[in-house]
């Protein structure tokens, strides 16, 4: 089973794969995380050039989409082997990032045409401003502005692709609590 946790930058994504990592064990499950960029050499490079000043413009964010393509499929191999163990894979962004920070989508779908869609998306909907004031840098992908952007985006495509949608507003405990919910039917728990 191939499971995503999408959301802006401070929604807690990571917090919370840690946690559904660490109850998945528990329930006898093996896990295997990913996260997007990987640690490919495509996944490497994509790290630097998220870096770099001009990342915001329009020329710049079609190369990162291609590229994040490509890392992607550098990664299905491996998921393919590590659900064909019936492991777990819980991914940090998926496909659907490239959806909501990269555009046109028409484009985005065919460049990543053959890449495996999650079985599961969960999104982590947090409001704007709580989320800035979780972000630590300032770099511009934290503006508030953009996040804003990102998030009607990310709601946008939630109905679109049937995301389960998760209030990430609350505490920690709230949070991983939903997502436990969303995610036991699917395990058969
Ligand atoms: O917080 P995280 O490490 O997941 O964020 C990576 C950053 O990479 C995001 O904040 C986003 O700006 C950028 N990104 C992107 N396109 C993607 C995925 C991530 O620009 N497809």
């Amino acid at each position: 089973m191939y499971i995503c946790l999408e959301g802006i930058d401070g929604s807690g994504k990571s917090t919370q794969i840690e946690l559904l990592e660490k109850w998945l064990k528990e329930m006898g499950h093996t896990v295997e995380k990913v996260v997007e960029p990987t640690s490919s050499p495509v996944g490497i490079l994509i790290r630097e050039m998220l870096q770099e000043p001009q990342a915001t413009d329009s020329h710049f964010q079609k190369v990162l989409a291609l590229l994040f393509a490509a890392d992607r499929m550098l990664l299905m191999d491996k998921i393919q082997q590590e659900e064909s163990q019936n492991k777990i894979i819980i991914s940090d962004r998926c496909f659907y990032s490239s959806m909501v920070y990269q555009s046109p989508s028409s484009w985005i779908n065919e460049i990543n045409k053959y890449i495996r869609k999650p079985d599961l998306v969960l999104l982590l909907d947090i409001d704007v401003d709580t989320a800035v004031s979780r972000c630590q840098g300032q770099d511009q992908f934290e503006k508030k502005s953009f996040l804003k952007e990102v998030r009607s985006k990310y709601l946008e495509i939630a109905k679109k692709h049937d995301f389960f949608v998760i209030n990430a507003n609350t505490g920690i405990n709230m949070v991983h609590k939903n997502i436990k919910k969303v995610v036991a039917p699917h395990l058969g728990i």
